[in-house]
């Protein structure tokens, strides 16, 4: 068995989608050792200058990983000395085109002949040097890490004990079920059906809890008590929906 599909099949045992537990480890690893040892190194460095950070939530994991662990700020202020070197540079550069630049007619004009690229997912708010020319290092990090165990996850799934151990799981949330299911469109139709078929049983399920969660709250049922899983169905939903959320390590503390 390879490692990928061990590391999978114990992550089956703990609560929780098995590839959010398995990305987030990924991910929390990538800032221990940054913090550990990797603040100073150039290529490091240059992945994080090239995302101008982090994203929101990395950056804060980040920042509350080193004052929990060391109880201290070094590494963090040393990265972000650097950061802070290049936006100002940025701004001092654009505030000196912007003097020597024409009136705002003819900057309107060229800007609507220029190239177009403004979508739905792009953020219209940009200027040179001011946002990531990456996105965030740990985000990619962490997808990748999911897209090698969703390939793991769907050869694993070929086999019976492989299904029999991830049907005692939490199961996949939708991001990551989508991503798997995507793997296994064209591969593996079997994996497919069975994945599907294995997410709608759940998703029933926890449709039915949801609902006596919602009937119980009314006055007239209020004496009918809830089950465990009814009591946690809307934070079982909103995992679903949005994937786990690691608090620094664990995926266990969800309250509910
Ligand atoms: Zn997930
Ligand atoms: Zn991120």
């Amino acid at each position: 068995m390879s490692w990928g599909l061990a590391n999978l099949k114990h992550a089956m045992r703990e609560p929780g989608c098995p590839l959010c537990r398995l990305q987030r480890e990924a991910e929390k690893r990538y800032l221990d050792n940054l913090l550990w040892e990797n603040v100073n190194d150039p290529a490091t460095r240059e992945q994080w200058a090239a995302g101008l950070g982090f994203c929101p939530r990395h950056a804060w994991q980040l920042q509350r990983l080193e004052a929990r662990r060391y109880g201290d700020g070094l590494g963090n202020a040393i990265l972000y000395e650097d950061l802070l070197q290049r936006v100002i540079s940025a701004l001092e550069a654009l505030a000196r085109e912007a003097a020597g630049s024409p009136p705002p007619f003819y900057r309107r004009l060229a800007r609507s002949f220029r190239p177009g690229s403004s979508s739905d997912t792009e953020d219209p708010d940009r200027l040179p040097g001011l946002q990531g020319r990456q996105r965030c290092r740990v985000c990619r990090l962490g997808q990748e890490t999911a897209q090698a165990y969703a390939e793991w996850l769907i050869e694993g799934l070929e086999e019976t004990d492989v299904r029999a151990r991830y049907e005692t799981s939490d199961g996949l949330c939708l991001p990551h079920l989508r991503m798997a299911l995507v793997r296994a469109q064209d591969r593996a139709p079997g994996v497919f059906v069975w994945l599907a078929t294995d997410a709608n049983r759940r998703l029933q399920r926890l449709l039915g809890n949801l609902r006596e969660y919602i009937r119980k709250h009314d006055w007239n049922y209020r004496d009918e008590t809830m089950s465990p899983e009814e009591r946690r169905a809307w934070i079982r939903a909103v995992a679903f929906f949005a994937g786990e959320v690691e608090s620094d390590g664990s995926l266990d503390d969800r309250s509910g």
